[in-house]
């Protein structure tokens, strides 16, 4: 148990500054509820700070070959793997949860780094035929400049890997938002950076709140590129202020996954899989499967396994836990007022739906596993993102209902589909509107290789990371020249 109050300051330049105007916030520890660091809340004076930093450094940055700027990467995923353990217990402390499954999180953002360090030796253009004889034309990559990189605390150190990894080796100087939510983590990554010897002011990091700083990183047209991860109400708010600059922005953010279960799915890897669709880091994925659409002949002997399984799961930080505590004590009570919201409509609260007795999680920000069957399709649980550990279950006579269901929310970030036939699982995947099917699995995301992103108001149809991250942070440049005959 970590009982020292840290001081979280910026990372400026290649050091840490504190707040301009000293103001800070307070970062409490989701399990225990101990208050556990004191965060900077940045005002545009840091923000600017960091942004003549973040400029100075561009031009060197820009003119070091991509094959440089990978050997970086490199030394940054050696750096990440010596402080694995560190990594792990700073992200298993500041979001809830056990540090295996942090463990996991801190190997995918290290298998990030060594995948776009090996781009520093691709980055491919094309090579174009031309219609006019002896024209060659080829397209080269160039940096935007200044990326501003906002990012949630679900998955910390990955929020961040997937975007600072592509942004670095394309060529651009980087300004992370951290999470308030969890922003020691980000202050570790420029620690490393600063160890291999990034050159200074490449990366910063800016710490505070969304509304304040956020918004001043997203409204000024010296900022050449954002990503934003969160929610889609800001997503739609980051996009509004950019605009007016025609800053390029993208955005990966909320989900209403749906997970269909059809009369000919192996049953128990069914309800395994639903499982961990809903409940994992206490729902808190923007992939969370939870909407779960099940054939009406399987519906009973389904949710008998469902129930019974989520009724097993262990809450608490643990190896041998299934989920954790929610990241902060306000968006336990958004997500309980939800459940509350729904209690009235019918009887159909399956179990859950409460803050746990356990003495042991009497101080953190848990909620049960919950589950509500058969609510009315117009639900506020069955449209809207809740971002933890509630999910819906509702009958469906067939395949075509099953799939208009899973394709009537505004959303379109994952989708999952469990049955033995190919022709289901292949129409399915070509008619359902989201950026990742899976068939016979969770709701789950996408490896550092695959680009992952949505449909509708899950984004605005960019794709990170994957080789489609590095469209996002470069600029496509066509150039094309004449070879002259009467010269040779
Ligand atoms: P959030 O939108 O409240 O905050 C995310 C980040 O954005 C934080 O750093 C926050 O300070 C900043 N921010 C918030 N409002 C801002 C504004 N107006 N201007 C600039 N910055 C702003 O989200 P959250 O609650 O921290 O995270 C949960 C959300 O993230 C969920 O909706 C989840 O689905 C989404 N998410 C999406 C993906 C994806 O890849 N699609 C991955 C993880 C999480």
């Amino acid at each position: 148990m970590n009982n020292k109050v840290e001081n979280i300051d910026n990372w400026i330049n290649g050091h840490y500054e504190k707040p301009t105007k000293g103001l800070r916030l307070e970062k409490y520890n989701p399990h225990s509820g101990e208050l556990i660091s004191l965060v900077a809340d940045s005002t545009s004076e840091d923000f600017e700070r960091a942004l003549m930093a973040a400029r100075n450094a561009f031009s060197d940055w820009s003119n070091t070959s991509p094959v440089a700027r990978g050997k970086y990467l490199f030394r940054i995923a050696e750096a990440m793997k010596d402080r694995k353990k560190i990594l792990a217990e700073c992200v298993a402390i500041e979001t809830g949860k056990s540090l295996k499954d942090a463990s996991g999180e801190v190997e995918a953002s290290i298998s990030q780094a060594e995948f776009f360090a090996g781009e520093g030796m691709r980055l491919f253009g094309k090579s174009l035929p031309s219609g006019v004889s002896d024209k060659y034309s080829h397209t080269v990559r160039q940096p935007l400049g200044v990326a501003a990189l906002i990012v949630p605390a679900n998955t910390p150190i990955a929020n961040i890997a997937w975007k600072l990894f592509p942004a670095l080796v394309c060529g651009n100087t980087a300004i992370v938002k951290a999470s308030e939510n969890a922003p020691k983590i980000a202050n570790l990554i420029a620690e490393i950076t600063d160890y291999v010897e990034l050159p200074v002011g490449v990366l910063n990091i800016i710490h505070g709140q969304g509304s304040v700083v956020g918004e001043v990183i997203v409204a000024d047209a010296r900022i050449n590129v954002i990503s934003f991860t969160g929610s889609t109400n800001a997503g739609k708010r980051i996009l509004q202020l950019a605009s007016s600059n025609l800053t390029r922005v993208s955005l990966e953010l909320g989900g209403k996954n749906p997970f269909v279960v059809c009369d000919d799915a192996d049953l128990e890897q069914a309800a395994h899989w639903a499982v961990l669709s809903a409940f994992s880091n206490a729902g808190q994925r923007c992939a969370a499967g939870s909407r779960i659409l099940v054939f009406e002949s399987v519906y009973e002997k389904f949710m008998e396994l469902f129930i019974g399984k989520t009724k097993n799961l262990k809450l608490g930080v643990t190896d041998e836990c299934d989920l954790g505590p929610l990241i902060n004590k306000s968006h336990q009570r958004r997500v309980l007022d939800a459940i509350d919201r729904s209690r009235p409509e019918n009887e159909k609260l399956i179990c859950g739906g409460n803050i746990p007795d356990e003495i042991e999680l009497k101080n953190g920000y848990y909620v049960e596993p919950t589950i509500f069957a058969d609510l009315p399709l117009n639900s506020e649980l069955i449209k809207t993102e809740i971002f933890g550990p509630v999910v819906t279950v509702n009958a469906v006579k067939d395949f075509n209902e099953a799939i208009e269901q899973a394709n009537s929310t505004s959303y379109g970030l994952t989708a999952a589909i469990h049955t033995k036939s190919v022709d289901r699982a292949m129409h399915f995947a070509q008619k359902i509107r989201s950026g990742v099917v899976n068939i016979n699995l969770g709701t789950y995301g996408s490896e550092p290789h695959m680009p992952f992103g949505g449909f509708g108001d899950s984004g605005n149809g960019t794709r990170e990371p994957g080789t489609e991250a590095l469209d996002v942070y470069s600029e496509l440049k066509n150039i094309s020249f004449l070879v002259r005959k009467d010269l040779l």
